[in-house]
């Protein structure tokens, strides 16, 4: 329990002002499987304000749903008071939010019984719905009725799916008929909940099986674009293996799919930085593996690419990228022996112009082709004599 020594003494110092005070979440689940432990969340029975009297620094990231960002000893904690929920309206946040002293009306509101235990910091638990027998039993099984808190908050159909991915659970028959029977329910959340979701759940181990049920439940028809293609997650759930990141799983789609990655962007409402490595992720899978083409791709997509020519085309490149990378002479454009201001000066009569960016993008793909040395006096001669032969 070394990871949680610092997240006690965060603990330690609110029960000293007389606060009820646990961890909670993903971490006491992760801890009590014996995987990796994320994030640390701390729930109390402290107020926001009453927490912010305790601790110097602290930042009120969520307060009107409980949540502070507790800076303490150069690490930051996430302290949420106890609490209950209203309906979620707009689908994003509870329209209400009650704080409560009692921790079990906490973990009443949680999604999930393995993600319903809190953790004191003599490491004694408070599990009131048993998510210790889940986690024996690998079952995810909501607190209470899965019907009512699926209607209540549709996003936990996709978490429970995205928690079949990563810990390699089973959905329990109560959850798993409400998701076939109200999947439509999850078109009502907002997409960028979804997405975070899609993107744990593309990472899981086994997010093979997890796709399968994205096919079996249906909730594929609440999905994006998705729902435009009824093969397209089954094609996916045959093909599928684990990914590293939302980029891999856009480029995939939209190869499998035949949608260009900006719709998917769109549409999932994605990031800019998704976008373009999406992009370059399509763009060198549909292109034949050459200098030009690895020198174009980021070097941080190597290991992306490398998995989905596995998966699209069933070929092993690790090697391939590995030494074609290796052999490149230049990096990126900055490493190139010349420059704008060199061309401006070997053609002064020319006018400035488009050809100056033309030339140069000519002269940096004949030195990654290795067709020219990247030194200046002979880039010299081959942009002066040879670059229209
Ligand atoms: P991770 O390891 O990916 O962070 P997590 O279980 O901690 O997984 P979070 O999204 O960080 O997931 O949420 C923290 C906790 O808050 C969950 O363990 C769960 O108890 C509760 N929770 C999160 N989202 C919901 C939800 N939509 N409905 C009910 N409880 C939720
Ligand atoms: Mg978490």
């Amino acid at each position: 329990m070394r990871i949680f020594e610092k997240a006690f003494r965060v603990i330690q110092q609110l029960e000293q002002d007389g606060y009820d005070t646990y961890l909670v979440g993903g971490a006491v689940r992760d801890y009590l499987i014996g995987k990796d432990v994320g994030d640390l969340d701390i729930a109390t029975s402290a107020t926001p304000e009453q927490v912010m009297e305790v601790f110097d620094k602290v930042i009120p990231i969520g307060i009107e749903h409980g949540t502070v960002l507790v800076r303490f000893e150069n690490e930051s904690f996430e302290i949420t008071t106890f609490r209950t929920e209203g309906a979620y309206s707009d689908h994003r946040h509870p329209d209400s939010v009650n704080f409560v002293t009692d921790v079990a009306a906490d973990l009443a509101r949680r999604d999930y019984t393995v993600n319903a235990i809190a953790m004191a910091r003599t490491g004694e638990l408070v599990d009131p719905f048993h998510g210790r027998d889940a986690i024996e039993k690998k079952e995810l099984v909501t607190v209470g009725k899965a019907f009512d808190r699926f209607q209540e908050d549709p996003l936990r159909m996709m978490r429970g799916v995205r928690f079949v991915s990563q810990l390699g659970y089973k959905l329990d028959q109560d959850a798993r008929k409400v998701m076939e029977d109200e999947r439509l329910w999850l078109a009502r959340i907002a997409i960028e909940r979804v997405s975070i979701e899609m993107e744990k759940l593309c990472s899981g181990k086994d997010v093979k099986i997890a796709v399968q049920l994205l096919h079996d439940t249906g909730l594929w028809e609440a999905l994006p674009i998705f729902k435009d293609h009824p093969d397209l997650m089954s094609e996916l759930a045959e093909k599928i293996e684990p990914l590293h990141s939302l980029a891999e799983w856009v480029a995939l789609c939209s190869l499998l799919s035949e949608r260009p990655v900006l719709e998917w962007v769109k549409e999932w409402k994605l990031s800019n930085a998704i976008k373009q490595d999406a992009q370059h992720l399509v763009r060198i899978l549909q292109s034949d593996l050459d200098a030009w083409a690895v020198y174009q791709m980021p070097v941080h997509l190597d290991d992306g690419y490398c998995r989905l020519v596995k998966i699209y085309k069933d070929k092993d490149m690790q090697d391939s990228v590995a030494s074609i990378r290796k052999l490149l002479p230049i990096r990126n454009s900055s490493e190139l022996s010349i420059s704008g201001n060199d061309l401006i000066s070997w053609f002064p009569d020319r006018k400035k112009g488009s050809w100056i960016r033309d030339l140069l993008l000519a002269a940096e793909k004949a030195v990654v082709e290795n067709k020219i040395p990247n030194k200046k006096e002979q880039l010299k001669e081959w942009v002066i004599h040879g670059y229209d032969t």
